[in-house]
Protein backbone atom coordinates (compact mmCIF):
# COMPACT_ATOMS: atom_id res chain seq x y z
CA UNK A 1 0.00 0.00 0.00
CA UNK A 2 1.71 3.58 -0.85
CA UNK A 3 2.00 5.90 1.78
CA UNK A 4 1.91 9.19 1.79
CA UNK A 5 3.88 10.71 5.32
CA UNK A 6 5.85 13.80 4.82
CA UNK A 7 9.73 13.67 6.05
CA UNK A 8 8.69 15.62 9.37
CA UNK A 9 5.67 13.38 10.48
CA UNK A 10 8.25 10.48 9.88
CA UNK A 11 10.61 11.24 12.45
CA UNK A 12 7.74 10.32 14.98
CA UNK A 13 9.05 6.78 15.73
CA UNK A 14 5.15 5.27 15.93
CA UNK A 15 4.23 7.28 12.65
CA UNK A 16 7.59 5.47 11.17
CA UNK A 17 6.32 2.12 12.58
CA UNK A 18 2.94 2.54 11.25
CA UNK A 19 4.57 3.79 8.07
CA UNK A 20 6.04 -0.08 7.30
CA UNK A 21 3.44 -1.51 8.76
CA UNK A 22 0.99 -0.02 6.13
CA UNK A 23 3.68 -0.57 3.18
CA UNK A 24 3.26 -4.18 3.37
CA UNK A 25 -0.25 -4.70 2.94
CA UNK A 26 -0.96 -5.43 -0.62
CA UNK A 27 -5.20 -5.08 -0.19
CA UNK A 28 -5.70 -8.38 -1.18
CA UNK A 29 -8.71 -8.66 1.01
CA UNK A 30 -7.92 -12.77 2.46
CA UNK A 31 -8.00 -11.04 5.53
CA UNK A 32 -11.54 -10.24 5.48
CA UNK A 33 -13.21 -13.80 5.37
CA UNK A 34 -11.57 -14.57 8.94
CA UNK A 35 -12.65 -11.10 10.36
CA UNK A 36 -15.63 -11.86 13.09
CA UNK A 37 -17.19 -8.15 12.38
CA UNK A 38 -17.01 -8.68 8.36
CA UNK A 39 -18.43 -12.05 8.71
CA UNK A 40 -21.77 -10.74 10.35
CA UNK A 41 -22.10 -7.34 8.80
CA UNK A 42 -20.35 -7.33 5.23
CA UNK A 43 -19.41 -3.88 5.63
CA UNK A 44 -15.93 -3.31 4.05
CA UNK A 45 -14.78 -0.64 6.87
CA UNK A 46 -15.80 -3.19 9.37
CA UNK A 47 -12.97 -5.30 7.99
CA UNK A 48 -9.26 -5.37 8.75
CA UNK A 49 -8.61 -4.07 5.39
CA UNK A 50 -10.57 -1.16 5.47
CA UNK A 51 -9.99 -0.27 9.25
CA UNK A 52 -6.45 -0.34 7.50
CA UNK A 53 -7.70 2.44 5.20
CA UNK A 54 -9.02 4.58 7.82
CA UNK A 55 -6.24 3.86 10.35
CA UNK A 56 -3.64 5.03 7.48
CA UNK A 57 -6.09 8.19 6.34
CA UNK A 58 -6.06 9.40 10.07
CA UNK A 59 -2.07 9.33 10.63
CA UNK A 60 -1.35 10.37 7.51
CA UNK A 61 -3.56 13.90 7.75
CA UNK A 62 -2.63 14.32 11.84
CA UNK A 63 -5.44 15.46 12.68
CA UNK A 64 -8.10 14.84 15.08
CA UNK A 65 -9.92 11.16 14.64
CA UNK A 66 -13.18 11.40 13.02
CA UNK A 67 -16.71 9.75 14.38
CA UNK A 68 -16.66 7.32 11.31
CA UNK A 69 -13.10 6.17 12.00
CA UNK A 70 -13.64 5.87 15.32
CA UNK A 71 -16.88 4.04 15.35
CA UNK A 72 -15.59 1.38 12.69
CA UNK A 73 -11.95 0.64 15.47
CA UNK A 74 -14.63 0.76 18.34
CA UNK A 75 -16.04 -1.81 16.65
CA UNK A 76 -12.44 -4.23 15.86
CA UNK A 77 -12.34 -6.79 18.69
CA UNK A 78 -8.91 -6.84 18.28
CA UNK A 79 -9.33 -10.69 18.28
CA UNK A 80 -6.04 -10.72 15.52
CA UNK A 81 -7.96 -13.66 13.17
CA UNK A 82 -6.76 -10.89 10.65
CA UNK A 83 -2.91 -11.44 11.63
CA UNK A 84 -3.19 -15.51 11.09
CA UNK A 85 -4.69 -14.88 8.10
CA UNK A 86 -2.67 -12.59 6.25
CA UNK A 87 -0.16 -13.64 3.78
CA UNK A 88 2.22 -10.26 3.85
CA UNK A 89 2.77 -10.29 7.60
CA UNK A 90 0.95 -7.09 8.52
CA UNK A 91 1.23 -6.24 11.85
CA UNK A 92 -2.45 -5.33 12.78
CA UNK A 93 -2.00 -5.27 15.87
CA UNK A 94 0.54 -2.53 16.30
CA UNK A 95 -1.40 -0.74 13.72
CA UNK A 96 -5.06 -0.74 16.16
CA UNK A 97 -2.69 -0.37 19.26
CA UNK A 98 -1.49 2.92 17.40
CA UNK A 99 -4.92 3.88 16.15
CA UNK A 100 -6.45 3.48 19.64
CA UNK A 101 -3.76 6.32 21.49
CA UNK A 102 -4.59 8.56 18.44
CA UNK A 103 -8.09 7.83 19.10
CA UNK A 104 -7.88 8.41 22.52
CA UNK A 105 -5.61 11.86 22.15
CA UNK A 106 -7.83 13.38 20.03
CA UNK A 107 -10.83 12.48 19.90
CA UNK A 108 -13.81 13.52 22.52
CA UNK A 109 -16.37 10.67 22.87
CA UNK A 110 -19.83 11.82 24.43
CA UNK A 111 -19.72 12.20 28.16
CA UNK A 112 -21.26 8.94 28.52
CA UNK A 113 -18.82 6.91 26.85
CA UNK A 114 -16.44 8.79 28.54
CA UNK A 115 -17.53 8.50 31.81
CA UNK A 116 -18.40 4.71 31.20
CA UNK A 117 -14.75 4.12 29.36
CA UNK A 118 -13.16 6.04 32.57
CA UNK A 119 -14.93 3.75 35.26
CA UNK A 120 -13.79 0.43 33.56
CA UNK A 121 -10.66 2.26 32.68
CA UNK A 122 -9.82 2.76 37.17
CA UNK A 123 -11.83 0.02 38.13
CA UNK A 124 -11.35 -3.49 35.99
CA UNK A 125 -7.43 -3.35 36.56
CA UNK A 126 -7.86 -2.78 40.44
CA UNK A 127 -8.81 -6.20 41.65
CA UNK A 128 -10.32 -4.87 45.30
CA UNK A 129 -12.32 -2.16 43.63
CA UNK A 130 -13.50 -4.39 41.15
CA UNK A 131 -14.73 -7.14 43.31
CA UNK A 132 -16.70 -4.20 45.27
CA UNK A 133 -17.98 -2.99 41.82
CA UNK A 134 -19.01 -6.67 41.06
CA UNK A 135 -20.88 -6.97 44.41
CA UNK A 136 -22.82 -3.08 43.86
CA UNK A 137 -23.59 -4.61 39.71
CA UNK A 138 -25.04 -7.57 41.38
CA UNK A 139 -27.64 -5.91 43.52
CA UNK A 140 -28.42 -3.65 40.51
CA UNK A 141 -29.01 -7.17 37.70
CA UNK A 142 -32.66 -7.65 38.71
CA UNK A 143 -32.23 -3.99 36.92
CA UNK A 144 -31.11 -5.01 33.69
CA UNK A 145 -34.63 -5.17 31.78
CA UNK A 146 -35.69 -1.43 33.18
CA UNK A 147 -32.27 -0.47 31.32
CA UNK A 148 -32.93 -2.45 28.30
CA UNK A 149 -36.49 -0.58 27.89
CA UNK A 150 -34.73 2.74 28.91
CA UNK A 151 -32.15 2.46 25.99
CA UNK A 152 -29.19 2.23 27.93
CA UNK A 153 -28.22 -0.79 26.37
CA UNK A 154 -24.30 -0.49 27.74
CA UNK A 155 -25.26 -0.19 31.24
CA UNK A 156 -28.05 -3.30 30.19
CA UNK A 157 -24.72 -5.21 28.66
CA UNK A 158 -22.47 -4.51 31.76
CA UNK A 159 -24.96 -5.53 34.34
CA UNK A 160 -25.50 -9.00 31.52
CA UNK A 161 -21.82 -9.97 31.95
CA UNK A 162 -21.98 -9.50 36.32
CA UNK A 163 -21.75 -13.27 36.93
CA UNK A 164 -24.96 -14.49 38.80
CA UNK A 165 -22.84 -15.77 41.52
CA UNK A 166 -19.56 -14.08 42.95
CA UNK A 167 -16.61 -16.37 43.52
CA UNK A 168 -14.95 -16.27 47.18
CA UNK A 169 -11.70 -15.34 47.48
CA UNK A 170 -9.33 -18.51 47.90
CA UNK A 171 -6.06 -18.71 49.90
CA UNK A 172 -3.77 -20.27 47.35
CA UNK A 173 -3.07 -17.26 44.94
CA UNK A 174 -2.72 -14.94 47.13
CA UNK A 175 0.99 -13.02 46.52
CA UNK A 176 3.45 -14.86 47.95
CA UNK A 177 6.03 -18.06 47.73
CA UNK A 178 4.70 -22.13 46.84
CA UNK A 179 7.58 -24.35 47.43
CA UNK A 180 8.05 -27.33 45.14
CA UNK A 181 5.60 -30.46 46.85
CA UNK A 182 9.58 -32.39 45.82
CA UNK A 183 12.57 -31.51 44.77
CA UNK A 184 12.50 -27.87 42.94
CA UNK A 185 13.32 -28.10 38.89
CA UNK A 186 12.65 -24.59 38.90
CA UNK A 187 11.56 -21.60 39.81
CA UNK A 188 8.35 -19.59 38.00
CA UNK A 189 6.29 -16.56 38.53
CA UNK A 190 2.80 -16.59 38.33
CA UNK A 191 0.52 -13.52 37.43
CA UNK A 192 -2.61 -12.98 39.29
CA UNK A 193 -4.96 -11.25 36.65
CA UNK A 194 -6.51 -7.95 38.05
CA UNK A 195 -9.65 -9.48 36.39
CA UNK A 196 -9.41 -13.32 36.76
CA UNK A 197 -8.25 -13.15 40.36
CA UNK A 198 -11.80 -11.98 41.58
CA UNK A 199 -13.94 -13.23 38.80
CA UNK A 200 -12.83 -17.37 39.22
CA UNK A 201 -9.73 -17.35 41.71
CA UNK A 202 -10.22 -21.95 41.02
CA UNK A 203 -8.03 -20.97 38.03
CA UNK A 204 -4.59 -19.53 39.70
CA UNK A 205 -5.37 -22.24 42.65
CA UNK A 206 -5.48 -25.00 40.09
CA UNK A 207 -2.25 -23.85 37.94
CA UNK A 208 -0.33 -23.42 41.60
CA UNK A 209 -1.41 -26.98 43.17
CA UNK A 210 -0.32 -28.40 39.49
CA UNK A 211 3.08 -26.27 38.96
CA UNK A 212 4.20 -27.10 42.48
CA UNK A 213 3.11 -30.71 42.03
CA UNK A 214 5.18 -30.82 39.39
CA UNK A 215 8.44 -29.55 41.38
CA UNK A 216 8.42 -25.75 40.33
CA UNK A 217 8.22 -22.93 43.23
CA UNK A 218 5.59 -20.56 42.60
CA UNK A 219 5.96 -16.89 43.19
CA UNK A 220 2.80 -15.24 43.12
CA UNK A 221 3.42 -11.58 42.57
CA UNK A 222 1.38 -8.72 43.40
CA UNK A 223 0.49 -6.34 40.81
CA UNK A 224 -2.73 -7.66 39.22
CA UNK A 225 -2.63 -5.98 36.44
CA UNK A 226 -0.22 -6.33 32.97
CA UNK A 227 -1.62 -2.95 32.00
CA UNK A 228 -3.74 -5.16 29.01
CA UNK A 229 -7.16 -3.26 29.87
CA UNK A 230 -5.75 0.60 29.33
CA UNK A 231 -3.23 -0.02 26.39
CA UNK A 232 -6.41 -1.46 24.57
CA UNK A 233 -8.60 1.35 25.27
CA UNK A 234 -5.67 3.40 23.97
CA UNK A 235 -4.88 4.89 27.39
CA UNK A 236 -0.81 4.49 27.04
CA UNK A 237 0.12 6.25 29.78
CA UNK A 238 -1.63 3.99 32.43
CA UNK A 239 -1.10 0.96 30.25
CA UNK A 240 2.69 1.84 29.84
CA UNK A 241 2.98 2.74 33.77
CA UNK A 242 1.17 -0.85 35.03
CA UNK A 243 3.82 -2.52 32.19
CA UNK A 244 7.08 -1.28 34.42
CA UNK A 245 5.91 -2.09 38.05
CA UNK A 246 4.94 -5.89 36.58
CA UNK A 247 8.26 -5.51 34.75
CA UNK A 248 10.16 -4.73 38.25
CA UNK A 249 8.48 -7.21 40.07
CA UNK A 250 9.16 -9.82 37.73
CA UNK A 251 13.15 -8.72 37.48
CA UNK A 252 12.84 -8.63 41.42
CA UNK A 253 11.11 -11.99 41.77
CA UNK A 254 14.43 -13.50 40.07
CA UNK A 255 12.60 -16.58 37.86
CA UNK A 256 12.96 -18.54 35.19
CA UNK A 257 10.00 -17.66 33.31
CA UNK A 258 6.17 -15.52 33.60
CA UNK A 259 3.36 -18.28 33.45
CA UNK A 260 0.65 -16.51 32.55
CA UNK A 261 -3.38 -18.30 32.63
CA UNK A 262 -5.80 -15.61 31.09
CA UNK A 263 -4.28 -15.28 27.11
CA UNK A 264 -5.11 -11.90 26.86
CA UNK A 265 -2.52 -10.68 29.34
CA UNK A 266 0.02 -12.90 27.50
CA UNK A 267 -0.36 -11.38 24.11
CA UNK A 268 -0.27 -7.99 25.93
CA UNK A 269 3.23 -8.98 28.27
CA UNK A 270 4.77 -10.80 24.90
CA UNK A 271 4.60 -7.29 23.37
CA UNK A 272 5.97 -5.52 26.17
CA UNK A 273 9.38 -5.49 24.64
CA UNK A 274 7.94 -3.93 21.54
CA UNK A 275 5.62 -1.17 23.75
CA UNK A 276 8.20 -0.08 25.92
CA UNK A 277 11.14 0.00 23.05
CA UNK A 278 11.15 4.02 23.39
CA UNK A 279 12.04 3.70 26.87
CA UNK A 280 15.50 3.64 27.42
CA UNK A 281 15.30 2.62 31.11
CA UNK A 282 13.20 -0.39 30.14
CA UNK A 283 13.63 -1.34 26.84
CA UNK A 284 15.89 -4.02 27.40
CA UNK A 285 13.90 -5.20 30.73
CA UNK A 286 10.83 -5.14 28.69
CA UNK A 287 12.60 -7.06 26.31
CA UNK A 288 13.90 -9.91 28.44
CA UNK A 289 10.45 -10.24 30.32
CA UNK A 290 8.79 -10.86 27.12
CA UNK A 291 11.03 -13.51 26.40
CA UNK A 292 10.70 -15.67 29.80
CA UNK A 293 6.90 -15.28 28.92
CA UNK A 294 4.77 -18.19 28.48
CA UNK A 295 1.32 -19.52 28.51
CA UNK A 296 0.31 -22.21 31.32
CA UNK A 297 -0.32 -24.62 27.47
CA UNK A 298 2.61 -23.56 26.06
CA UNK A 299 5.14 -24.08 29.22
CA UNK A 300 2.97 -27.66 30.50
CA UNK A 301 3.56 -28.98 26.91
CA UNK A 302 7.40 -28.89 27.29
CA UNK A 303 7.43 -31.13 30.33
CA UNK A 304 5.71 -33.86 28.54
CA UNK A 305 3.10 -35.04 30.95
CA UNK A 306 2.57 -38.78 31.04
CA UNK A 307 -0.85 -40.26 30.18
CA UNK A 308 -3.60 -39.51 32.10
CA UNK A 309 -7.27 -41.41 32.55
CA UNK A 310 -10.19 -38.66 32.51
CA UNK A 311 -12.73 -39.94 30.08
CA UNK A 312 -14.94 -36.59 29.73
CA UNK A 313 -16.07 -35.25 25.95
CA UNK A 314 -14.68 -31.50 26.18
CA UNK A 315 -14.94 -29.14 23.59
CA UNK A 316 -12.04 -26.98 23.38
CA UNK A 317 -12.68 -23.01 22.74
CA UNK A 318 -9.81 -21.69 21.22
CA UNK A 319 -9.45 -18.29 22.97
CA UNK A 320 -8.42 -16.07 19.61
CA UNK A 321 -5.27 -13.95 22.09
CA UNK A 322 -4.44 -17.45 22.27
CA UNK A 323 -4.90 -18.84 19.01
CA UNK A 324 -4.33 -15.68 17.13
CA UNK A 325 -2.36 -13.62 19.27
CA UNK A 326 0.24 -16.53 21.02
CA UNK A 327 -0.24 -18.51 17.63
CA UNK A 328 -0.85 -21.15 20.36
CA UNK A 329 -2.99 -23.49 18.06
CA UNK A 330 -2.52 -27.14 19.03
CA UNK A 331 -0.88 -27.31 22.54
CA UNK A 332 -3.82 -27.31 24.98
CA UNK A 333 -5.89 -29.70 23.31
CA UNK A 334 -2.93 -31.99 23.15
CA UNK A 335 -2.68 -31.62 26.82
CA UNK A 336 -6.39 -32.32 27.06
CA UNK A 337 -6.11 -35.70 25.08
CA UNK A 338 -3.26 -36.67 26.85
CA UNK A 339 -5.00 -36.64 30.03
CA UNK A 340 -7.81 -38.41 28.69
CA UNK A 341 -10.41 -36.36 27.80
CA UNK A 342 -12.05 -36.46 24.42
CA UNK A 343 -11.39 -33.13 22.75
CA UNK A 344 -14.14 -32.03 20.37
CA UNK A 345 -13.13 -29.33 17.68
CA UNK A 346 -15.70 -26.30 17.17
CA UNK A 347 -17.18 -25.80 14.13
CA UNK A 348 -15.73 -21.74 13.08
CA UNK A 349 -13.18 -22.17 15.87
CA UNK A 350 -11.26 -19.29 14.43
CA UNK A 351 -14.08 -16.56 15.35
CA UNK A 352 -13.75 -14.86 18.21
CA UNK A 353 -16.92 -15.48 21.09
CA UNK A 354 -17.43 -11.83 21.46
CA UNK A 355 -15.76 -10.98 24.94
CA UNK A 356 -12.34 -9.03 23.99
CA UNK A 357 -11.61 -7.66 27.14
CA UNK A 358 -14.38 -4.76 27.98
CA UNK A 359 -15.56 -5.32 24.51
CA UNK A 360 -18.90 -7.15 25.36
CA UNK A 361 -19.85 -3.96 27.30
CA UNK A 362 -18.63 -1.54 25.20
CA UNK A 363 -20.29 -3.20 21.70
CA UNK A 364 -22.93 -5.25 22.96
CA UNK A 365 -24.63 -6.07 20.06
CA UNK A 366 -21.99 -7.48 18.16
CA UNK A 367 -20.83 -9.42 21.16
CA UNK A 368 -23.74 -11.09 21.88
CA UNK A 369 -24.42 -12.17 18.22
CA UNK A 370 -20.91 -13.55 18.17
CA UNK A 371 -21.18 -15.53 21.75
CA UNK A 372 -24.80 -16.59 20.34
CA UNK A 373 -22.76 -18.09 17.37
CA UNK A 374 -19.95 -19.67 19.60
CA UNK A 375 -22.53 -21.28 21.60
CA UNK A 376 -24.87 -22.82 18.81
CA UNK A 377 -21.23 -24.09 17.00
CA UNK A 378 -20.18 -25.30 20.64
CA UNK A 379 -23.53 -27.35 21.13
CA UNK A 380 -23.50 -28.47 17.83
CA UNK A 381 -20.40 -31.22 19.04
CA UNK A 382 -22.64 -31.94 21.64
CA UNK A 383 -20.07 -31.35 25.12
CA UNK A 384 -20.12 -32.41 28.47
CA UNK A 385 -17.47 -29.73 29.61
CA UNK A 386 -16.33 -26.26 27.78
CA UNK A 387 -12.78 -25.97 28.01
CA UNK A 388 -10.77 -22.34 27.01
CA UNK A 389 -7.64 -20.28 28.25
CA UNK A 390 -8.99 -17.04 29.22
CA UNK A 391 -11.02 -15.62 31.94
CA UNK A 392 -13.16 -13.05 29.51
CA UNK A 393 -14.22 -16.26 26.95
CA UNK A 394 -15.05 -18.18 30.29
CA UNK A 395 -17.37 -15.33 31.49
CA UNK A 396 -18.93 -14.61 28.03
CA UNK A 397 -19.47 -18.29 27.13
CA UNK A 398 -20.69 -19.18 31.01
CA UNK A 399 -23.90 -16.66 30.26
CA UNK A 400 -25.04 -17.97 27.81
CA UNK A 401 -24.60 -21.88 28.61
CA UNK A 402 -26.11 -24.00 31.30
CA UNK A 403 -22.56 -26.36 30.26
CA UNK A 404 -19.85 -26.13 32.82
CA UNK A 405 -17.20 -23.74 31.33
CA UNK A 406 -13.60 -24.63 32.85
CA UNK A 407 -10.02 -23.00 32.04
CA UNK A 408 -8.08 -26.13 30.58
CA UNK A 409 -5.85 -25.74 33.73
CA UNK A 410 -8.13 -26.95 36.03
CA UNK A 411 -8.95 -29.92 34.25
CA UNK A 412 -5.39 -31.01 33.72
CA UNK A 413 -4.52 -30.27 37.63
CA UNK A 414 -7.97 -32.50 38.49
CA UNK A 415 -6.46 -35.56 35.68
CA UNK A 416 -2.90 -34.98 37.69
CA UNK A 417 -3.97 -35.52 41.22
CA UNK A 418 -5.81 -32.36 41.85
CA UNK A 419 -9.15 -32.04 43.44
CA UNK A 420 -12.20 -32.14 40.97
CA UNK A 421 -13.29 -28.45 39.93
CA UNK A 422 -16.10 -27.35 41.74
CA UNK A 423 -17.78 -26.63 38.86
CA UNK A 424 -18.09 -29.90 37.45
CA UNK A 425 -18.26 -31.78 41.42
CA UNK A 426 -22.05 -32.08 41.37
CA UNK A 427 -21.85 -33.84 37.50
CA UNK A 428 -20.07 -36.23 38.16
S1 LIG B 1 -4.70 -10.02 4.11
FE1 LIG B 1 -2.97 -8.70 4.76
S2 LIG B 1 -2.20 -7.81 2.87
FE2 LIG B 1 -4.24 -8.62 2.40
S3 LIG B 1 -5.63 -6.85 2.73
FE3 LIG B 1 -5.56 -8.00 4.65
S4 LIG B 1 -3.94 -6.99 5.82
FE4 LIG B 1 -3.66 -6.33 3.69
S1 LIG C 1 -8.59 -7.85 14.96
FE1 LIG C 1 -10.38 -9.18 14.56
S2 LIG C 1 -12.13 -7.76 14.47
FE2 LIG C 1 -10.26 -6.52 14.30
S3 LIG C 1 -9.94 -6.30 12.08
FE3 LIG C 1 -8.71 -8.09 12.73
S4 LIG C 1 -10.07 -9.85 12.43
FE4 LIG C 1 -11.37 -8.01 12.37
Amino acid sequence: MQTHFTDFQLRDPHIADANQILRKCVHCGFCTATCPTYVLGGDELDSPRGRIYLIKNMLEKGEPATAETVKHVDRCLSCLACMSTCPSGVNYMHLVDQARVHIEQTYRRPWIDRLQRAVLAQVMPRPSLFRLALIAARLAKPLRPVFEALGAARFAALLGVVPSRLASPLAMGKPGTYPAATSTKGRVALLQGCVQSVLDPAINAATIRLLTRLGYEVVVTREACCGSIPHHMGREKDALERARAAIDQWQAADVEHIIITASGCGVTIKDYGHMLRLDPAYAEMAKAISAKTLDISEFLAALELPPAQKALRVAYHSACTLQHGQQLKTQPQKLLRNAGFEVMEVPEGHLCCGSAGTYNILQPNIAAQLRDRKVANILSVKPQIIATGNIGCINQLSGATEIPVLHMVELLDWAYGGPTPEKIANQL
